[in-house]
């Protein structure tokens, strides 16, 4: 493959660190601590003030910086140490994947997703949807599975969140700096960029191939901002998630379409198609469409691509669901069809959604036509996607609609505090992360001494209150900010109460205002001289929602109320960053979606490997997860009808559960060591019962087993069959 990757060299660093600058390219520092103290160490202030980002960081990191880390004994040691473990992983040979090699042939499994949430510093992700996916890679990586992932390069990254000191939600979009970022631009041996197009519209669109490399998976990254195309278009990738329409069926047109174009264009050759979520299910029109022209027929092509397509659908809910008016498709694939030797309904019935209102295109539909196997993300949630589209599968009882589950999981490494994860390797053993979907090496936690958890804990704490206040303090110096807003940030929180985290984007339905039904009740557990209570809040609305923003503005009415005492906060700018430190640092995890509207959730997860005790509505992935002593359940396991009564039951309960059980549990301290020995006991449960079932190792498992093994077999079937003739 003559393809070149332009990695700048614009560092300049001493021969005796010069790897660091390899290390910055490759996001594996990301769920490895001691590869980021590489960095951090040298100049902490700077590491802060790049938001750590080693690339940024070593573009302007002091050479005298530098050279003393050169002279630091400890340093050089730890730069060995981590350079080492770092060739070890990009060369193991011994691999879950070598170990379980599931077919003879060479297999490339092609991952499509909207948006990869990997780190802050690399801001082209919205929320969950993007933070699964770049879980879904980082575990690809660590399990050796031959896995490559495509999706946009967001010039304007998502969105930074300010709240204003009457509580309304502005936002300002980020610009994203190539130069700063860990992303390699792709060219040919002439220089000239490795590029795809598409046709929107009778136009030629243009997209350059960019590269992030995620461990030993690489990312492959479409950008519409070259020369070459006009103004609008060059806008194209600039953001996620815009209303307008016809931008829409322009990205997902090029993340499908030109995503396949450009894998390609790279050399790779997939043997799996994987759409998460139905955004790329474009792909599937492309990969027909290169069959047609290599002389296939329309059927058989469809069930050639058939055997390799794989789609898992996120969205419960029928309004959530990706589609397009029947114009747009006239207007935007026209070409397709005749491409297709099929006729105009034969391609509108691929996507057609037949509604009370009228038809739409639906990328879910299409997606689920043309794929061997779809999942939803939970067990609950494919419960819901059989019933929701039971219509497509006429005549078929609703549990036969071929809609499985496999339940969403996160990336421990990335999650868990590297305290947490230190006290395990001492317990759990050295290889324990390799084995972390093994439910009995997990009965080992209940040898770990409480002190020890709870020393854990209380670090954790800390270091969440510390920052809030820290950042609040910084805003205040800056100036510009009214005192209820600093308050509002977090300046009179402290480590010692009881803390409750709320985190998680402001959609209606997850009822961030659950827990203000009732203000004076909420007033009184906040404020009980004894035993406080502080919550946490923090999380976007999208711009274009309003009824999102004003749920903010609801929550930041109390958050200002003097009644609270400060222990009300909302922290702005939810994003991996915050994420982590609240997962990590809070007591509780609360969550109150109006069941059954979140598909699984997966921030609770996170909360729970780091000994976070949750305490959810019975949706989603907790429905599943709670065993009724590993957490609390908010409500009962029920649908209603009535989202009044929903909502008042709901909230009900989840006092009662604050009042009545989690906050004397808590405070109830046994023995002359003076620890919560009855709330320990529970985060031990919590861990030992949640960290295996819900790891990304676990779910990627699932898919091997359920979804890219049979595509592969298939595959393999298909091949021998064309070449019948063929001798070893
Ligand atoms: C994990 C995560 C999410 C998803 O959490 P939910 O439980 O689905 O709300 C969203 N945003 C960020 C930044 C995350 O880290």
């Amino acid at each position: 493959m003559n393809l070149v990757r332009e990695v700048p060299n614009h560092f300049s660093l001493p021969r005796r660190i010069l790897r660091l600058g390899e290390l910055a390219y490759n996001l594996w520092w990301v769920w490895n601590p001691d590869a980021q103290r590489l960095f951090s160490q040298i100049d902490r202030t700077l590491w802060e003030k790049v938001y750590h980002n080693p690339v940024a960081f070593l573009r302007r990191v002091e050479r005298a910086s530098l050279n003393a880390a050169t002279n630091d004994r400890y340093y050089l040691e730890a730069y060995d140490r981590v350079t080492r473990e770092f060739d070890q992983y990009m060369e193991a040979e011994d691999t879950w994947f070598k170990r379980n090699q599931p077919a003879p042939g060479e297999h490339q499994v092609a991952y499509f997703s909207f948006e990869f949430g990997l780190h802050e510093s690399l801001p082209v992700y919205a929320g969950g949807l993007g933070v699964l996916s770049g879980d879904h890679l980082k575990e690809a990586s660590d399990m050796g599975l031959p896995l490559v992932g495509v999706g946009f390069y967001y010039t304007q990254g998502y969105f930074s969140q300010h709240i204003t000191e009457d509580g309304w939600q502005e936002t300002r979009a980020l610009m994203l700096n190539h130069e700063d970022l860990p992303v390699v631009r792709l060219a040919h041996e002439d220089g000239s960029p490795l590029m795809v197009n598409v046709t929107l519209a009778g136009r030629k669109v243009f997209a350059r191939i960019l590269q992030v490399q995620v461990g030993r998976v690489p990312l492959y990254l479409l950008d519409t901002d070259v020369e070459v195309n006009n103004p609008a278009d060059r806008m194209l990738t600039a953001r996620l998630y815009t209303s307008d329409q016809e931008v829409r069926i322009s990205q997902e047109i090029l993340l499908g379409m030109g995503g396949v174009r450009a894998l390609h264009e790279v050399g790779v050759k997939p043997t799996v198609w994987h759409m998460n979520e139905g955004h790329s299910a474009f792909m599937t029109l492309q990969r027909l469409r290169e069959m047609v022209a290599a002389n296939m027929s329309f059927e058989q092509a469809v069930e050639e691509v058939r055997k390799t397509n794989i789609f898992t659908t996120h969205t419960p809910v029928p309004a959530g669901n990706d589609e397009f008016a029947i114009w747009l498709i006239d207007k935007y694939l026209a070409n397709i069809w005749t491409e297709l030797k099929i006729d105009r309904e034969q391609l509108i019935d691929l996507g057609r959604n037949a509604q009370d209102w009228g038809e739409t295109f639906s990328m879910p539909v299409l997606a689920l036509h043309l794929s061997a196997k779809a999942n939803g993300v939970s067990e609950l949630h494919g419960r819901v996607s059989r019933r929701m589209w039971n219509k497509l599968w006429p005549g078929r009882r609703e549990e036969d609609v071929p809609i499985s589950h496999i339940t969403n999981g996160v990336h421990a490494p990335t999650w868990m505090a590297r305290r947490m994860r230190i006290l395990f390797d001492h317990y759990l053993g050295p290889n324990w992360l390799d084995h972390i979907d093994d439910p009995d090496m997990w009965a080992i936690i209940d040898s770990i001494p409480d002190a020890e958890i709870w020393a854990v804990r209380r670090h954790l704490k800390n270091k969440l209150v510390l920052y809030a206040i820290e950042r609040a303090r910084r805003q205040w110096v800056a100036g510009g900010f009214h005192p209820v807003q600093v308050v509002a940030g977090g300046v009179l929180l402290e480590p010692y109460s009881l803390t409750l985290g709320f985190a998680r984007r402001f959609a209606t339905y997850k009822r961030a205002n659950l827990l203000l039904r009732d203000v004076d009740r909420l007033i009184r557990i906040l404020t009980n001289s004894t035993r406080p209570v502080q919550v946490i809040y923090a999380g976007k609305a999208h711009p274009a929602d309003e009824p999102g923003k004003m749920l903010i503005q609801e929550v930041y009415r109390a958050v200002k109320d003097a009644r609270c005492g400060g222990r009300l906060v909302f922290l702005e700018d939810y994003d991996m960053n915050l994420a982590r430190l609240l997962v990590q640092g809070v007591d509780v995890w609360v969550n109150t979606p109006r069941r059954p509207n979140e598909a699984s959730g997966t921030s609770g997860m996170k909360a729970a490997m780091n000994g976070v005790i949750n305490c959810s509505v019975l949706d989603g992935w907790w429905c599943e997860g709670y065993n009724g002593s590993n957490g609390w359940a908010i409500g009962r396991d029920f649908d209603y009808e009535d989202y009044e009564a929903q909502d008042s039951a709901d909230a009900e309960s989840l006092y009662d559960t604050l009042e009545n059980e989690i906050i004397p549990l808590y405070y109830t301290t046994r023995g002359y060591d003076d620890l919560p020995h009855g709330w320990i006991e529970k985060i031990k449960e919590s861990i030992r019962t949640l960290a295996p079932q819900f790891s990304t190792r676990r779910m990627l498992t699932e898919y091997m087993t359920q979804a890219y093994r049979p595509a592969m077999e298939a595959f393999d079937a298909s091949r021998k069959a064309a070449k019948p003739e063929k001798k070893k």
